[in-house]
């Protein structure tokens, strides 16, 4: 028998209920925003990802799903940013004059150690905004997050910022940590030892206990912000506090991939198994775009993982009552001909309907119907085909009713 592949997972039609539903409430709170779908393919050359996210992180060193075609190298997505800038600059979605506002719904693809809320295929809903620098936008962006949450609904989680500042302040950023951690060296866990040399700043969210006891007494605050990145942090801080958004700062949250600088934010709760705690994540990545080869223009997004936001839910995220079927049972092999129209007749007006096609007996076939909590159980014999009628049995109360053929679907609707 084959298995599905360690880290993937089958959603099944009875699980679906609760995808369709966060798919259906992000694409309304998306769209009140004024965001557009963007479907970005699942591959890309894997250079994407090098040049983007950087080769120092954990992402392109060790958990891409690599694709090898003679001379070509292809990743599957690990991440939605990196398309999207790609496509932004290929589609020169830049010269349209309009800021880019996107949203993207879809797999994602990690080779990681698969766990309670850690899978290799796994699946983000978030949102990319191209083309402003303006700090009200960072608080728009967070608006957003925040209000997916609530209409999900999930909650006690709690938005934690922090500001990496321009490349000139990650650099002193960067410097002032290796000088922080100078003397711990010998104490980091064996991944934060390389860390040190190769991307110093995933050292503040290694989830050791050791490590996490060395950087919490660090103390980072924000000594390395600019003035005027700490006046678009500020200016940010501020915006939130006006629409009532709560979130705490974090001198210790830094996001590990390249591309991000200034605002910086996570989503955390407590209800996501002992390894991790990000329901999402994002920031402003002001240099991917012309770094990817676009314009020099500002950017910000963020990702949830939806599998998260279902274990996050404290009851089922499904709608209240899904539409009824009417059940048909056909008793013969004329009627069962017969019935094929019929049930062709209802569903084209908009009603759902469905049959036996199992062969069950006439009991069986009731049971089903009362299974599937169907309100109207047709039936159809050579008595009615004769007649042209059909007989209605009304679920709720037992009563039976013959009607004609022709007014069926009136009957129905009403
Ligand atoms: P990241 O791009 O790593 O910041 O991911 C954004 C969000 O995606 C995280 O906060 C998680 O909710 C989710 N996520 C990331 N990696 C995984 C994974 N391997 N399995 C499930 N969800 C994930």
């Amino acid at each position: 028998m084959f298995k599905r592949v360690p880290g993937t997972r089958d959603i099944l039609p009875d699980q679906i209920k609760q995808w369709q539903k966060i798919e259906q409430v992000s694409r309304r709170v998306f769209s009140l925003y004024n965001y557009l779908e963007i479907r970005p393919p699942l591959i890309e050359e894997s250079s994407l990802y090098q040049r983007s996210l950087g080769d120092a992180t954990e992402i392109v060193q060790k958990q891409m799903f690599l694709i090898q075609k003679g001379e070509d190298s292809y990743a599957l997505r690990p991440e939605g940013t990196a398309s999207i800038v790609r496509a932004y600059i290929e589609n020169n979605l830049d010269k349209t004059g309009n800021l880019f506002k996107s949203y993207y719904m879809g797999p994602m693809f990690r080779m990681e150690r698969p766990q309670k809320g850690r899978y290799r295929q796994f699946h983000h809903i978030g949102c990319e905004v191209i083309g402003s620098r303006s700090p009200e936008l960072d608080v728009e962006i967070i608006a957003l997050a925040d209000q997916l949450l609530c209409s999900y609904p999930v909650k006690g989680y709690s938005i934690v910022i922090n500001s990496l500042g321009c490349a000139d302040d990650k650099k002193r950023l960067t410097a002032q940590l290796r000088e922080k951690l100078q003397n711990s060296l010998s104490d980091l866990c064996d991944d934060c030892k390389v860390r040190f040399e190769q991307n110093v700043l995933r050292i503040l969210d290694c989830k050791n206990e050791k490590c996490k006891e060395i950087v919490q007494k660090l103390e980072m605050r924000d000594g390395h912000l600019c003035d005027p990145c700490r006046g678009h942090f500020e200016t940010v801080k501020a915006g939130l506090a006006s629409l009532n958004v709560k979130f705490e700062v974090s001198s210790n949250l830094v996001r590990g991939l390249d591309y991000y600088t200034g605002t910086v934010f996570e989503i955390k709760h407590d209800n996501l198994g002992p390894q991790q705690d990000a329901l999402g994540a994002g920031g402003r990545y002001d240099n991917l775009v012309s770094e990817l080869g676009g314009p020099q223009t500002g950017a910000i997004g963020f990702a949830f993982g939806v599998e998260r936001l279902i274990l996050a839910s404290e009851s089922p995220l499904t709608d209240a009552e899904p539409e009824k079927l009417v059940y048909l049972i056909s008793l013969g092999d004329t009627a069962k001909k017969q019935g094929v129209i019929v049930l062709n007749t209802l569903r084209n007006a908009g009603i759902p309907a469905d049959t036996d096609y199992e062969g069950k007996s006439l009991k069986g076939a009731m049971r089903k119907a009362n299974d599937l909590k169907a309100p109207f159980t047709l039936i159809l014999g050579d008595n009615e085909l004769q007649k042209n009628t059909i007989v209605v049995k009304n679920m709720g109360n037992g009563e039976q009713k013959e009607i004609s053929m022709t007014d069926l679907v009136k009957y129905l609707s009403a």
